[in-house]
């Protein structure tokens, strides 16, 4: 686990020092993606490499928050954070998200092309050295190439955090605004229904976490992050405070390239403070209920936790 840990923070630490990119290695999900059927024209940009014209994209000067997603596979590439008007006549981002896209040397011997990393789609060319942003990288994309997904039809969303003893974990964001619901429970172990008994038995591989639902219109994965580093000691591995053992450990469990990419940045900001972070980054695979006498601890006790003490860190 340390090791892992250690081998993302390689890699996001050398990805850190040319640009603002953070690509985390990690396993990808295995979705199964059904590919659009494309029309004539899109099949003429995306699957022929062709360039749609200049001012002539429905995105070029689209500014709303959301994520841009590849128009043939539907994985997500971009986000409204990334964009910026170039003035070029197509949608400029000076950005991606963690390995969402692929770099190929173009058929002209002269430019970069890039295609999405999941189906290979053409999405356009990549142009460094202009200053446009401080990341001085424009990705220079087909409108048509892309499906915009504005971030209000999403109302609510789902993030997953284990930084310790779940009781600890729940009390503080049971408190955090915008939070709907939360739910102590089990991740990233390698049995079906863990018990409490099983887990503590330090072999089932999962950690003691928690599931949040939160309104999208009132708090944002990036805040909630950040109370999970604020509120635990996110340098220890595989214990916090007097529980010791790999259910214990720090890990995030993202449920989308952007909260990972989100996660990733928190990450490196915490490292360049000087923290030694230990925080696993990992992508949500299944999360198991804890039983009912593990939900809401401190409330039906009426006590403050003994491991989880706020310490703003950012
Ligand atoms: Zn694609």
């Amino acid at each position: 686990m340390k090791l892992l840990a250690h081998i993302i923070l390689l890699i996001v630490m050398m990805n850190c020092s040319g640009n603002s990119q953070v690509i985390l290695q990690e396993q990808k999900n295995d979705t199964i993606m059904k590919y659009r059927t494309l029309n004539e024209f899109e099949q003429y940009v995306i699957l022929n490499k062709g360039t749609e014209r200049p001012f002539s994209g429905e995105y070029t000067d689209l500014f709303e928050k959301g994520v841009y997603a590849c128009k043939q596979c539907g994985a997500e590439l971009y986000t409204s954070q990334h964009k910026f008007h170039s003035g070029c006549g197509w949608p400029a981002f000076d950005n991606e998200l963690p390995e969402a896209v692929l770099r190929v040397p173009d058929a002209d011997g002269k430019r970069t092309e890039i295609v999405c990393a999941t189906c290979k789609g053409h999405l356009g060319h990549v142009f460094e050295g202009e200053r446009f942003t401080p990341t001085n990288i424009r990705h220079c994309v087909n409108s048509v190439s892309l499906v915009f997904k504005p971030a209000a039809s999403k109302p609510y969303d789902t993030a997953y955090f284990a930084n310790g003893c779940f009781w600890g974990t729940q009390y503080w964001f049971n408190k955090a605004p915008g939070v709907i619901k939360t739910t102590v429970g089990y991740c990233g172990g390698h049995i079906e229904n863990p018990t409490y008994k099983q887990v503590c038995a330090g072999n089932t591989g999962h950690a003691e976490c928690i599931e949040v639902v939160f309104d999208t219109s009132k708090t944002d994965f990036r805040t909630l992050a950040k109370l999970f580093f604020n509120t635990h000691d996110p340098t220890q591995v595989n214990r916090q405070g007097p529980d010791i053992g790999e259910q214990y450990r720090s890990e995030i469990f993202y449920t989308s390239a952007l909260q990972k990419q989100i996660a990733g940045e928190l990450f490196v900001e915490l490292y360049k403070k000087g923290y030694d972070i230990a925080t696993e980054i990992t992508a949500f695979s299944k999360f198991y209920p804890a039983e009912e006498y593990h939900q809401n601890y401190y409330e039906k006790k009426q006590g403050i936790p003994y491991c989880h003490i706020f310490k703003e860190k950012f």
